[in-house]
């Protein structure tokens, strides 16, 4: 008979040095899907600078007598300046602590976790990056929506859809995007919405490409919307979708039909060959 050693085979992991900076991505909401380094993280953590994306089942796995700081919006008011969080970080390293910025998703993607860990690095601050699951990958998969599969995709765009300011993005070729006719994942952009949609569609993607709008993933909350190209603006409208919410445009977002693993438990029946042929052609 095997016995599982689970439990004694946890890595050693690095030390928390008082006067660090952790830079961690805290996945997209179920605890879940946070990495072993960044649990550690949070087991040794004296204090905890947080933003409006982690979700509050991560916050309790702090350390007893860690100080939560919040650093996002909240309530309508402004967000804490950028420059503001980063002063902020180096000075409670400076002070002896030991600090963990806590960042939603991935810190290095459309995170301003490199913004912050450049302030670090002209600070003198010793810091090390912890990356996590980002929204555009695991916030897809909670919905059974793959990033990428050898019949539909073989690339994947990953755009923000507003810029620092709340503004659209500017500086991206939309029309070369929608020319590639492949997955285009949009983070941010719900606000933008019609917009976005709008250039795509003015690029050249059909009316008719599959999109899905994956509000809070990985959440207690999360809520799908499945929709096409020309009617996202107006269904994600008519539907109140939520903010976060994570946007998938492409073939790819039909697999759904036959991955949405959340519904199937909840005893919703799945298509086993949404794509309409025969997935399994060419192995070889
Ligand atoms: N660093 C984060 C992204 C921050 S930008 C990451 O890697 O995931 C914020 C955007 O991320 C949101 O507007 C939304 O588009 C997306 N996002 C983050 N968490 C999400 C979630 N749980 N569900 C859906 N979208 C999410």
């Amino acid at each position: 008979m095997v016995t599982s050693r689970r439990s004694l085979r946890l890595p050693h992991f690095s030390d928390f040095e008082p006067g660090w900076v952790w830079l961690v991505g805290a996945g997209p909401g179920d605890p879940g899907l946070l990495t072993l380094l960044a649990h550690h993280a949070l087991g040794e953590a004296d204090v905890v600078v947080y933003d409006a994306l982690v979700d509050d089942s991560i916050l309790e796995l702090a350390r007893d007598g860690a100080e939560l700081i919040y650093a996002g919006k909240r309530g309508g008011k402004p967000s804490p300046k950028q420059p503001d969080i980063s002063q902020r970080l180096v000075s409670l390293a400076r002070s002896g602590k030991r600090v963990l910025r806590l960042k939603g998703g991935d810190p290095l993607v459309f995170g301003r976790g490199g913004e912050e860990a450049l302030s670090l690095v002209d600070a003198g601050i010793p810091f090390r990056i912890v990356p996590g699951i980002t929204a555009g990958i695991g916030g897809l998969a909670y919905a059974g929506i793959p990033a990428t599969h050898r019949d539909t995709n073989h690339t994947v765009t990953f755009i923000t859809g507003h810029m620092a300011g709340g503004d659209m993005t500017d500086g991206i070729d939309w029309r070369s995007v929608a020319g590639f006719g492949q997955s285009v994942v949009i983070y941010m952009a719900l606000k933008h919405l019609r917009a976005i949609t709008g250039e795509l569609l003015a690029g050249g993607m059909a009316a008719s490409t599959p999109v899905a709008i994956v509000s809070r993933a990985a959440t207690a909350h999360q809520r799908v919307l499945e929709t096409e190209l020309g009617a996202a603006a107006d269904d994600a409208e008519a539907a109140a979708i939520e903010a976060p919410a994570i946007v998938a445009v492409g073939q790819v977002v039909r697999l759904r039909a036959g991955l949405d693993w959340m519904g199937a438990m909840e005893g919703r029946l799945l298509d086993s060959n949404p794509l309409g042929h025969d997935t399994e052609r060419d192995v070889g």
